[in-house]
């Protein structure tokens, strides 16, 4: 091998040497969970209103135990989820979805966290709503429950804080009322328009028509992929024993 050769092939190796000493450190520490954390403006504690009635023209996703066919789990088999009498209850069987699919919409739910608190922070009474199954509105026990501020109850989760904190007490009924706007995509595969939620939180406003930078995700950055106009709603099984009612949907 020539002298210039052996030099070219030391410095590839010395490349792929910095690249190692230096890339994949900055990659792993762009996904470590804490770095998309926000504990920079703490939402006030309000006190909140009555709930709502569903108006004559929603579509029922759950009011009675036999209503829970109107979901499944992520597979499309029947949902795991435990019913009684007007409400239903996570049950580590996983996440469900309505067999429906929808766009732009209103929702109003209804849940509570456990009356008996167990755990803090992240795993205390932790669900959540996913519209289209990819965009989580953070359903917690955030009453007196610290965690970073864009993780608690009506966060979009790692994007954006509630204005306030209108937390009941832990085992009382609490709602969201939602308005939806889907993202949409053009036809080269890029973001034409945002999905845009704006959330009330026992009929408060703790959203204010939120653009979402994509999926909520969990480590990382969110980052949009083109997808159908309508999909399911989805429901998060986080092992955390939260209970639902009264909830219905109206499409835009
Ligand atoms: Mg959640």
């Amino acid at each position: 091998m020539g002298g210039a050769k052996i030099i070219i092939q030391m410095k590839k190796r010395l490349i792929v040497f910095l690249l190692a000493i230096f890339a994949i450190p900055m990659v792993l520490r762009a996904q470590e969970p804490k770095m998309t954390e926000d504990w920079s403006r703490k939402p006030p504690v309000i006190q909140s209103g009555k709930r709502m009635k569903a108006p004559s023209d929603a579509i029922i996703l759950f009011k009675k135990g036999k209503d829970i066919n109107n979901w499944t789990n992520r597979a499309g088999d029947p949902a795991g989820w435990k019913t009684s009498c007007r409400k239903m209850t996570t049950s580590r069987s996983g996440d469900i979805i309505t067999r429906q699919e929808f766009g732009d919409c209103q929702i109003h739910i209804e849940w509570r966290s456990p009356r008996k608190v167990v755990g803090d922070g992240q795993g205390r009474g932790n669900s959540g709503i996913y519209f289209q199954t990819l965009y989580e509105v953070q359903i917690l026990d955030s009453y007196e429950n610290e965690t970073y501020y864009n993780g608690q109850a009506g966060a979009i989760y790692k994007q954006s804080s509630p204005l306030v904190n209108a937390s009941r007490k832990p085992g009382k009924w609490q709602y969201y009322d939602i308005i939806f706007r889907a993202p949409r995509f053009n036809e080269d595969a890029s973001l034409k328009s945002p999905a845009i939620v704006t959330v009330f939180h026992n009929g408060v406003i703790i959203q204010d028509h939120f653009e979402l930078k994509g999926p909520s995700v969990y480590g990382g950055y969110p980052k949009y992929s083109p997808h159908l106009e309508k999909k399911p709603l989805l429901l998060q099984d986080h092992g955390n024993p939260v209970q639902f009612r009264n909830i219905w949907i109206r499409e835009l």
